[in-house]
Formats: C-alpha cells, structure tokens, sequence
C-alpha cells in the first residue's frame, strides 16, 4: 500500500506539545486550579437528564449565546460559540484566512496562532514583541502597512509572557490594518481591561474568550468570540453544524448562574499571582514579568532547564520555555491554590539555592 501523503505544506508541521507528567503539583496548563461549584455541577447534571439526547442540539446555541451576550452587555448578535476558543480561532481563520492571505503575529505569543494560521494554509508573517514582550506599536504599524495582513493577531494578555496590552495600541492597530484583528483573550477576565470596549460594527476587530480558565470549565471544551454582526454571521456559515453539544452548551448556561462565585476566584487569583510576583521579584537568580493573567513568566539567571529539572524531581511541574526563541531561560508558573503556590516557591527556593551551592 502507498500511504497517502498529507497535504505538502503540512509535512514539516509537528504538533501541540506540553509534556503531562505524573506530579502532586501541576501549574504547567493555566486552568483553573479549583473544580466549579458543587451547585453548578448539580444544575448541570439536572439540565442533562431533561435534555432529548436522541435529538440535535440547538444549532445556533441561541440560550448560551444570549446569556453571554447578556453576561457582558453585548446583543446577542454578536457572539458566536465552539468548543474551546482554539476551535473558535481555527473558524476564524477558515473563514478570514487560507493561500494567498497572510496571518500577522507577534512573537513570543501562543503557539496554536501560528499552528492553526498553518493548518488552515495562512502563510504566517512574524512580527517582534520588545524586550518587555509588549508589541512595539511603530514596529507594528511599519509591519501592517508592508505586508498587508488580513488577519493581525493580538493576544492580550499574552501567552507566555502575561503582558496586557493597552487599548490605545489596539484600537491603532485595528485603525491601521487592512483586514482583520483577533484579540485573544483567554485570560482577559485576570486583566484590569479588555478590548471588549473596542467591539464596533464598523471595526473589523473581533475578542475571544474561554470558559477554560475561569469558569473551571477546561475539561469540557467551550470558547466564544465577540465581534461584529457581520463577522459572526459568516462565522455560522463555516462551522460545522450541531458542532456544539447538548451538555457544552447547558455547561456554559448553567455557568452564568455562578458569576459571583467566579469573580470571587478570579480576585483570589489575582492576589495570589501578586503574592507570587513579589516573592519571585525578591529572588536574585530571577527575573519576574509583570502579568495580567494567571500565570507569571520569569527567567532564570542559572539556566531553566535546569530549574525546571530540579522542580519536576520536587513534584512540581510548571511549564518550560527555556529553549523558545524570545523566551531563552524563562519558565512558565501557572497560580494554583495558596498551598499548590506555596509547594512552588519553596521548591524553587531550594533549587535556586542548591545551584548556588554547586556553582
Ligand atoms: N488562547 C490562549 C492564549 C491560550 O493560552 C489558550 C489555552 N492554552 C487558548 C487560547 C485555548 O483555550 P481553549 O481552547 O481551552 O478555550
């Protein structure tokens, strides 16, 4: 038999990689370190035994699209769902992308964008992050107005730096780009704003969002965009129908009922990653990043391989970036719960101080 060959721009890709290890403590994937609401669990349970499972699902997911759209002030018009927001990017960009249209990002950043830029046929064009890894606004305008890009990718806060980029560079951004702009915002709800604001039906600027983090919904699967009207409609057009199933969707329903519950985790995070950050920033052989999200990215000054080897062999497992262009030496911490951030500072206190004592 010849096998039959992938499609020829897809031979070299590799895959999605983020090593799964056996450990006590992960903070290596940014969810959430809490299980949702017992409560939640229950109504979603009950929402399950109604449902007609022999039937489709709501096709347009019109009750969960409303009670986002209701949850953020927006017209239902204007949010769009799927399972995750990588699948949420990937119809953005079956839709905005493919041969012959270029998808502009600025590196470091989330690697699925220029993954999924691929597996559409986007070719991708790089721009550069500052040493701050914030995007230079000049560098950025000269970079839209050269290559054209259909599609500019902003990730606010950005994966793995944190960094939370003002929405003055956003909006001019958006202003200057011919095509489109998607803000990702998956962490967006641990940041002090949000391009939300920006969302205009004469702005080709579309935000998107998880339930994977927040909401204590990873395991489940649910992403959604806001954007123009015009830009969601063609968005149903592409995506496959009834792709959104019945206990996703009930999922995401019965999840707006807890909003004070979520917004009290999300405060809780956003002190412990302060906590985290001050204590990281006292660290001689580190380097700390300011974060809007709920993960903190840091360098080590003794090498992080290294470092993340020693707190592996501790029950720690937090997530390597070492040997990433833009990110050399720098580690990934995820905030988990007070005593899952203890375990980690302690051990990478002992790591740090042991590699002191052998140098
Ligand atoms: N965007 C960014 C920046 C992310 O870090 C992630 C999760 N790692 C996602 C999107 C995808 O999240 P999900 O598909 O779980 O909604």
């Amino acid at each position: 038999m010849t096998r039959p060959r992938p499609r020829p721009d897809l031979q070299t890709l590799s895959g999605y990689h983020s090593p799964q290890l056996d450990v006590t403590v992960r903070l290596n994937t940014n969810e959430s370190p809490f299980p949702p609401p017992a409560a939640f669990v229950d109504a979603w349970v009950a929402e399950l035994r109604a449902a007609d499972l022999n039937r489709y699902p709501d096709r347009g997911a019109e009750q969960l699209r409303g009670g986002i759209a209701d949850h953020l002030g927006q017209p239902p018009a204007r949010v769009f769902a799927a399972n995750g927001s990588n699948e949420v990017l990937q119809t953005l960009l079956l839709t905005y992308g493919g041969p012959e249209r270029r998808a502009l990002l600025f590196e470091p950043t989330y690697a699925l964008h220029a993954h999924i830029a691929r597996i559409t046929g986007t070719p991708v064009v790089t721009g550069h992050r500052n040493d701050h890894f914030g995007i230079d606004l000049p560098n950025a305008l000269e970079l839209i107005e050269r290559e054209s890009p259909e599609i500019v990718f902003v990730c606010s806060p950005n994966n793995p730096s944190g960094t939370v980029e003002a929405l003055a560079t956003i909006a001019a951004i958006a202003d200057a780009a011919p095509g489109l702009v998607i803000v990702d915002e998956a962490y967006g709800e641990f940041a002090p704003e949000s391009a939300l604001r920006l969302i205009d039906n004469d702005r080709a600027l579309v935000v998107t969002r998880t339930y994977s983090k927040v909401w204590s919904l990873a395991a489940l699967r649910l992403g959604f965009a806001v954007g123009p009207q015009w830009l969601i409609e063609e968005l149903d057009k592409v995506v496959l129908p009834y792709h959104l199933d019945v206990a996703t969707q009930a999922a995401g329903r019965v999840a707006l009922q807890f909003v004070d519950e979520m917004q009290g985790r999300v405060h809780h995070l956003v002190e412990e990653r302060e906590r985290i950050f001050a204590a990281l920033r006292d660290e001689p052989l580190v380097e700390v990043f300011p974060s809007g999200a709920n993960f903190l990215l840091f360098r080590c000054a003794t090498g992080g391989r290294a470092v993340w080897d020693g707190l592996v062999a501790r029950g720690v497992l937090i997530r390597d970036f070492s040997s990433w262009p833009g990110v050399e030496d720098c580690l990934r911490v995820t905030v988990g719960t007070p005593e899952e951030n203890d375990r980690f500072l302690s051990s990478l206190d002992e790591v740090l101080r042991e590699s002191t004592d052998h140098a």
